[in-house]
């Protein structure tokens, strides 16, 4: 708390990410970071860019990475947008495309379980909003949609639940409301799901925003996108032009068009990422555990026998990381990213005796 703080930063509400500890080596399954290294060939152009070149600007307007990725989903430069990662995309989207102040019956819509920065840019953009009730098996209620709003904001799949919406349930919901911006955060779609980015051109008000943070294993370079009409993207570049120019530096430009061109080691990695999900999630179902459908690199379990708070602590002692929620609806589950081979087998072995020790004490 300080005098010299505004009254912007005294009313806000910050987001806080997963920790990434630093007093012992833990097997993080708790920010859906993608266990296996990047591309050899990203490290490959990344340590190439590493040259005297970096005295000089990067290229603002991230031209050859939009040519690569207009080339792999067929689409034109002029419909991608660069990023700092897909949260700052998040926020110049709430900037560019949801009015502030009083809504007059038409506030920004999302779920009330999802990505918890959703409502953080809404109070840091002064931005009204209303969550939409997800149901009880945690299932989008698409209709709830069907009404006035100032935009909508949905991540297919959704976190922290995993649980993904078909391609016509969202068209249904773009289609709805052709006056308000509907943006799908794309951050897992990789794993399983079918992505909208091919009616981006039957649809202006559609955006969509990826990331290669998760599926490309590069949280660390920091880069996201966004695909949608010329016009969104238009918007999207007067929010960055006000901003700062050049959020994307060499060395991230570099690093994400060899992502793009190694297709092969993209399509291993997420393979095994989602064999392993579907195994762990019937190792714990056989257990006794809740599990939710997940079209994610992550799953959301629940036991029946063991409170979430107890069994990340005693997750934590064994040296695994899980994420746990303390809020409404979801404070008796746990978030646990999907590792390698090798760490998803301790981690059910582990989750196996936690589960006997207290089988044994009842
Ligand atoms: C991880 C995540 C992001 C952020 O990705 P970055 O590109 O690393 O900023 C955005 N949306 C959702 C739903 C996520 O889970």
């Amino acid at each position: 708390m300080s005098k010299f703080w505004s009254e912007r930063v005294w009313n806000l509400e910050p987001y806080v990410p997963g920790e990434q500890p630093k007093d012992k080596k833990y097997i993080k399954l708790n920010t859906n970071e993608n266990p296996y290294p990047p591309s050899p060939r990203v490290l490959k152009a990344i340590k190439e860019t590493c040259n005297s070149d970096l005295r000089l600007y990067p290229d603002p307007e991230c031209e050859s990475l939009r040519e690569t990725i207009a080339d792999y989903y067929g689409l034109k430069k002029e419909q991608i947008f660069i990023g700092n990662g897909s949260d700052e995309l998040l926020a110049f989207s709430f900037m560019a495309f949801f009015n502030p102040g009083e809504s007059a019956g038409k506030p920004v819509l999302f779920p009330d379980i999802t990505y918890s920065f959703y409502p953080v840019y809404a109070s840091l953009f002064n931005v009204d909003y209303e969550t939409v009730a997800l149901d009880e098996d945690f299932s989008v209620p698409v209709e709830k949609f069907y009404r006035e709003n100032g935009g909508i904001i949905l991540p297919n799949p959704n976190a922290p639940t995993g649980k993904y919406l078909p391609v016509e349930s969202i068209l249904s919901i773009v289609e709805k409301n052709p006056d308000s911006v509907v943006i799908i955060d794309e951050a897992y779609i990789d794993f399983g799901g079918r992505s909208v980015i091919p009616f981006i051109k039957q649809y202006p008000n559609l955006l969509v925003i990826h990331t290669l943070s998760k599926s490309r294993s590069l949280a660390g370079l920091r880069l996201g996108y966004a695909l949608g009409s010329e016009e969104l993207i238009q918007g999207l570049d007067r929010v960055k032009n006000s901003f700062n120019s050049y959020t994307v530096d060499r060395l991230a430009v570099a690093g994400a068009i060899e992502a793009f061109k190694d297709e092969e080691y993209f399509q291993e990695t997420r393979k095994r990422i989602m064999e392993t999900r579907d195994r762990v999630t019937k190792s714990l179902k056989s257990m006794g555990f809740e599990v939710t459908d997940s079209k994610a690199n992550f799953i959301f379990i629940k036991s029946p026998l063991v409170d979430a708070l107890t069994l990340f602590q005693k997750l934590k002692e064994e040296g695994i990381l899980a994420r746990h929620f303390n809020k409404p609806r979801i404070s008796n589950y746990l978030r646990v990213s999907i590792g390698s081979e090798e760490e998803m087998d301790f981690f059910v072995n582990v989750m196996s005796r936690i589960l006997e020790e207290f089988n044994n004490q009842m």
